[in-house]
């Protein structure tokens, strides 16, 4: 008999393990000092596990403890042109949307505090950014006096900070208890029935659909599609105002208001349950498949003297190496996040370098990981006077 788990979304017992990986690393973005230290970085595993009664994935071999946010956790996107544009329109939107000027906001897990800055610059809005990983030193310009941060985790604790619009961008999906953490959310907005509540997560039947390998990772424990998502949203006391996918499909966002009266209908778009089971069957065969012809690539590249190096040294490097296990084949990742470079990729040790390395190194090869970021890069290998083969995921 297959073991049945209980969905930490929807309470209900019936969720089966599809996909399984032994040995990953348990942190992706935290800096490493040296390649020893990469190599004996903490593993942990991965068991994907699927609710047919909410459409959740959750990792049931998930433990919380093995994960580390703290001051040395550097997830930025913040120093890419194409990253910046969109931040930029969201923050804008966002504004217009619910008219947000002179309005208290609240950011639950702000990384490095870019977007609320953002709103308070753009809007002249007060913010309150929560992170672990937050530094105050790097958070300049003139909104920054008002916007202040708290170096730690939100909780029940801080449910005194009444916001009139409360995010949370790509956070959720690295929490295990989803329904206790979005019921927190709900509780500290209280009877506040104008506040917007806005979500940013990865969207997951695109993951699935085309076995988006390198967006499955150890912090990453939890994936939502539309559906899921949205009957998260509803068990915890929201109505669902608004869902949408962008940058390239790669993100699924909801806007949500406190539920008063009579509860809105679920929109058509939630109806993914039997798309995702479909896409679920179908994983881990093209999983094989996907990873043997990467292998294959990086191996034929290798095997013609040819040099490969990947662009992208975040979560999604750290995932498609660790699930390549080619060792050496690839020597360096890149990044242009200068806080990054100099720092080595967990587990399977690679140099993570600045783009300017690369008219030494001169690779042959370069595997972007993050497709929508081709033209940005083009550019770059352009500028530099490189013209290696670009391949991207
Ligand atoms: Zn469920």
């Amino acid at each position: 008999m297959t073991e049945l788990h209980t969905c930490p979304g929807c309470g209900v017992k019936g969720m089966q393990v599809f996909h399984r990986q032994d040995s990953v690393p348990t942190n992706s973005c935290i800096l490493l000092e040296s390649r020893e230290e990469a190599f004996r970085y903490p593993r942990g595993r991965i068991e994907l596990a699927f609710c047919p009664a909410c459409g959740f994935i959750s990792n049931m071999a998930f433990d919380a403890k093995l994960t580390e946010y703290s001051g040395r956790y550097e997830e930025t996107q913040g120093f890419s042109g194409t990253f910046n544009t969109f931040h930029r329109n969201l923050a804008q939107r966002m504004i217009e949307r619910h008219n947000l000027r002179e309005k208290d906001i609240l950011e639950i897990g702000c990384g490095k505090g870019e977007f609320l800055l953002m709103l308070a610059e753009l809007g002249n809005n007060r913010g309150v950014g929560f992170d672990p990983g937050v530094h105050q030193e790097r958070v300049t310009g003139e909104a920054a006096e008002r916007v202040h941060f708290i170096a730690d985790f939100y909780s029940e604790k801080y449910a005194q900070y009444a916001a009139d619009f409360v995010c949370c961008k790509m956070t959720l999906e690295h929490i295990h208890p989803t329904a206790e953490f979005i019921g927190t959310v709900r509780r500290a907005v209280g009877d506040r029935w104008d506040t917007t509540v806005f979500f940013q997560i990865p969207e997951s039947i695109r993951i699935l659909r085309d076995c988006a390998f390198e967006d499955i990772y150890y912090e990453h424990c939890s994936y939502f599609t539309t559906g899921s998502l949205a009957r998260l949203f509803r068990s915890q006391g929201f109505d669902v105002v608004d869902l949408e996918t962008e940058y390239g499909g790669q993100y699924l966002t909801i806007e949500a208001r406190p539920a008063r009266g009579t509860p809105t209908l679920p929109l058509a778009k939630e109806d993914d349950l039997s798309e995702l089971a479909h896409y679920m069957d179908e994983f881990p065969g093209k999983f094989l498949q996907k990873r043997e012809t990467w292998r294959q690539r990086v191996q034929e590249a290798n095997a013609k003297g040819q040099k490969v190096v990947l662009w992208g040294s975040g979560s999604k490097g750290v995932s498609f190496l660790t699930t390549l296990d080619v060792g050496d084949a690839i020597e360096y990742a890149v990044d242009i996040n200068p806080y990054r470079q100099g720092h080595y990729m967990p587990m399977t040790g690679q140099k993570i370098v600045g783009p300017k390395f690369l008219t030494e190194y001169r690779p042959d090869v370069v595997i972007l990981m993050n497709a929508i970021y081709r033209e940005e890069v083009s550019r770059e290998l352009q500028r530099l006077g490189l013209a290696p083969d670009l391949c991207t995921l």
